[in-house]
Formats: C-alpha cells, sequence, structure tokens
C-alpha cells in the first residue's frame, strides 16, 4: 500500500498518519526527515545534501529521489509507504512513480484532509490555556466556569500562542494550497484522490479512512 496523505496545519494529519502507521504497520516517508537523518547519519548523500544546504541552496529532486529509493529499499516490499510532504512539483510526481515502479510498487491513493478554512479560523482563534496546569479553553466555546480562574487547578493565569491567529492561519492556508495545486490535478486525472471531511471527530476521520484504505486491493 502506497499512499500520499496530504491536509493543511490543522486537518489533523499528523494524528491520522500515526494511527497508519499504528494499524497498518506502514512507514511515514517525511522527506525532511529522512533528510535530517542522512545529514546526521553522514551517508554519502547525506554528505552531499549538507554541502548544498551550507551553501544556501535546495537540494535537488535527485537527492531527494535518491533518499526515496533508499528508504523504500530498507523498509523491504511488504511495509507500506504514506508520503508526506512530497511530492510538491509535477516533475516530482513523475519521479515518485518511477522509484515506486523500480520498487514493484505503485501509487494507491492520495488521501486530502480537507478542512473549512473560516470554520478552522474561529476554532484556532480564541484558543487559550491555563499557564499553571495547561487545560484548554476557548473565548467562543470552553470558557472557564469562573471567569479568569481555571476550573481544574483554579489558577488564574492563562497563556495563548502567539500564532493562534487569524492571519497565521489563512497563511499558512494559502502556502499549504500553492503547495499541492501543481500536483492534484495530476492525481485526479487518474482517479486516485480521496477526500476526507477533516473537521470532523478525529475518531471518525479514523474511520474514513480505513474506510479508504480497506478499499484499496490487496490491503490489508
Ligand atoms: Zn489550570
Amino acid at each position: 500500500m502506497n499512499l500520499i496523505l496530504l491536509g493543511p496545519p490543522g486537518a489533523g494529519k499528523g494524528t491520522q498518519a500515526a494511527r497508519l502507521v499504528e494499524r497498518h504497520g506502514m512507514r511515514q516517508l517525511s522527506t525532511g526527515d529522512m533528510l535530517r537523518a542522512a545529514v546526521a547519519a553522514q551517508t554519502p548523500i547525506g554528505i552531499e545534501a549538507k554541502a548544498i544546504m551550507d551553501r544556501g541552496e535546495f537540494v535537488s529532486d535527485g537527492i531527494v529521489s535518491a533518499l526515496i529509493d533508499a528508504e523504500l529499499l530498507a523498509m523491504g516490499p511488504e511495509v507500506g509507504a504514506i508520503f508526506d510532504g512530497y511530492p510538491r512539483t509535477a516533475a516530482q510526481a513523475e519521479q515518485l512513480d518511477e522509484i515506486l515502479a523500480k520498487h514493484g510498487r505503485r501509487l494507491d491513493r492520495v488521501i486530502e484532509l480537507e478542512v473549512d478554512e473560516d470554520e478552522l479560523v474561529r476554532r484556532i482563534v480564541g484558543r487559550f490555556a491555563c499557564a499553571t496546569c495547561g487545560t484548554g479553553y476557548h473565548d467562543s466555546f470552553k470558557r472557564p466556569v469562573t471567569a479568569g480562574v481555571c476550573d481544574k487547578c483554579a489558577g488564574s493565569e492563562f497563556v495563548r500562542r502567539k500564532d493562534d491567529n487569524e492571519q497565521t492561519v489563512r497563511t499558512r492556508m494559502s502556502e499549504y494550497r500553492a503547495k499541492t495545486a501543481p500536483i492534484m490535478p495530476l492525481y485526479e486525472a487518474r482517479g486516485i484522490v480521496a477526500r476526507i471531511d477533516g473537521m470532523a471527530p478525529i475518531e471518525q476521520v479514523t474511520d474514513a479512512l480505513e474506510a479508504i484504505v480497506a478499499a484499496i486491493p490487496g490491503s490489508a
């Protein structure tokens, strides 16, 4: 089973990917993580990548491809792959097809966790937490029973995350759209895109994901 899992920040992609890993023994292939690991381990690819990054340049698609190739080889054919943060261009999508084919694999599904941007803004803006015990609150949805006093520990200090604001959420959403826009039409044309409502309760999202996975021929 080979999947691409997509979703903007706030869609719960990390949680769902972790569940796929746990339930199906899949591996999550995040190119950023693989790159950092290769640099740390000083593999030949890692040394080459570090030299490029030290010059302030981006690593080439060739290096990323080599990392994925090595990872798939190490995983063995029975382990499913979840691609995360890759591909981002049509050229990378083509290279991914080639690498997968080389390992006797093919891309089964591109699964996107969708969010409603305005709803996401409403959920994120207004979040705050008790500075003492970390209990989470929200200006609209969950205020302390007594204003200014934590329900759990009676603390009176609260903190807000600096990036829990509308501008940050909307910027992240547009960055996400810019990253996925070049590849979605390719996968749409192949009929392998599946979409899930990422705003639904976490368990419901997992159920929807499991249903998609179960429908993939040869999945177990
Ligand atoms: Zn508290």
